[in-house]
């Protein structure tokens, strides 16, 4: 052996070890498990089976549920979709990096995406030795330095875009709900409905990957509009009367088939208890079919409707079963446990916002995983923090509101002229979370401008 690649595999040995020592709670890698991130799109609070649905029937998720702990109190970081993932995506409130508003679908833009000063986890388990997927929806920007199999995803399937057609679109480059179904950067021509065709790729990842430690990001679109179910599925909803939450009822439930087959995937190839698992919907129902009962508000607000989401952690064997898990977790908290799991020091220079959840699930760390947890929504300059059980929120101009979820989950009674000095300290808290944060998007240079710092066609949901 010649001496410097002695001296290479010397040194390797010895970052090896200090990385394990640094890392002392960390598992043996080759116990390292999978992770798989099921996220929904603009699914309602209420339209689940296991979140208590009449009409919508999910038993895969359903099952999923009874597999692992359903988080009652589980949210999202962002009240609509690309600042959402962004926040998932990075473990960081995305405010800090500016990313608060859906980026316009422009190829041609450097500008339009998730910045590239930021670094997403699945790349730092890719580089310790993990297979890391994404199928499904990505919406972090559309130039190609933007894309998911730059950022960190081995293989990829899916579309760039917000949204996409369903189901017998045409495809239009360009136009972002009908541009091709991408798999590893090449257009792949798709044959059955798009959220079906994303649980057999989800299927067959894991399958293919079963011998080795992997992370899968199945970012499905389901149930975000347009609403396209196949003509079967909708004739197993004729019950519900109103077209459009039937159409929607449709596509949550070949949402729950495309989970199913995943599912029965990481069974039948013997990696139930060794995958841990997370579900919950990208953000809060819109208004329209959606439910978000018995919450207040919808997508887009910073009441509960908005961002308190459907919310499931299953790891068969590691984490209780059957069980509700009470305390507020956050999409924030899959970076800090997917790291942690993986043993990959969690970056120093951007620190996490989330945490390892695991000794909380399993009810070795009985304290609360987040004393305090923040939104900013800046298209409406809304803003709100939930402090325990208590409830800040600041609705775009409107006086400060106070709530207490405990016993009032769905914000019906204002407590703020009671409790005045609560108020104002969990203002002198918001605002002290705000002053880091850039104050828009425009101020990062992303369009727009410090009097108008929204584009036009920007910032809502399409
Ligand atoms: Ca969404």
């Amino acid at each position: 052996m010649k001496p410097f690649i002695a001296a290479a595999i010397a040194l390797l040995a010895f970052v090896t070890v200090s990385r394990a020592a640094d890392n002392a709670a960390a598992p043996a890698p080759t116990n390292r498990p999978n992770i798989l991130v099921i996220v929904s799109d603009d699914q309602g609070y209420a339209d689940a089976g296991f979140q208590g649905s009449k009409d919508i029937v999910t038993p895969n998720l359903d099952r999923l549920a009874a597999s692992g702990l359903h988080c009652t109190n589980g949210y999202v970081t962002h009240p609509y979709c690309s600042p959402s993932r962004a926040g998932l995506l990075t473990g960081r409130y995305q405010g800090r990096f500016g990313h608060e508003r859906n980026p316009r679908y422009l190829p041609e833009s450097h500008e339009e995406g998730l910045p590239l000063t930021e670094t997403l986890f699945p790349s730092l388990l890719a580089n310790s030795g993990y297979t890391t997927g994404w199928i499904g929806k990505w919406h972090l920007g559309a130039a190609p330095e933007f894309h998911p199999g730059k950022r960190g995803f081995t293989e990829t399937f899916g579309f760039i875009g917000g949204g996409h057609h369903y189901q017998d679109w045409k495809v239009k480059p360009g136009t972002e709900y009908n541009v091709p179904i991408l798999r590893n950067g090449k257009p792949v021509e798709v044959k059955q409905h798009l959220t079906l065709t994303f649980g057999h790729e989800a299927a067959d990842f894991v399958t293919r990957h079963k011998d080795q430690p992997w992370f899968l990001y199945l970012a499905f679109n389901a149930p975000h509009t347009p609403h396209e179910p196949t003509a079967e599925r909708l004739a197993k909803f004729a019950n519900i009367k109103d077209k459009k939450r039937r159409e929607y009822a449709a596509q949550i439930s070949l949402l729950d088939d495309a989970v199913g087959e995943t599912l029965a995937a990481l069974h039948a190839s013997g990696q139930d208890q060794r995958t841990l698992i997370f579900f919950f919907s990208d953000n809060g129902g819109p208004e329209g079919p959606p439910s978000n009962f018995p919450l207040r508000g919808h997508k887009g607000e910073v009441y509960e409707g908005g961002m308190h989401v459907p919310f499931l952690i299953s790891w068969p064997g590691h984490i209780p079963a059957g069980k509700d898990y009470t305390p507020a977790v956050s999409s924030l908290d899959v970076a800090a446990t997917a790291l942690a799991l993986a043993g990959v020091a969690a970056p120093t220079d951007k620190p996490l916002d989330g945490v390892n959840l695991i000794p909380f699930l399993t009810g070795e760390n009985s304290a609360s995983p987040h004393d305090k947890l923040f939104w900013r929504e800046s298209h409406s300059l809304s803003a709100a923090l939930r402090a325990g059980d208590s409830k800040f929120v600041r609705h775009g101009e409107k006086p400060a509101e106070l709530y207490d979820l405990k016993n009032d989950l769905g914000e019906k009674t204002d407590l703020s002229t009671a409790d005045p000095k609560k108020v104002a300290a969990l203002q002198a808290d918001v605002d002290a979370w705000m002053k880091p944060l850039p104050k828009h998007l425009a101020f990062l240079g992303l369009g727009g401008s410090a009097d108008k710092p929204w584009p036009d066609d920007a910032g809502k949901e399409p």
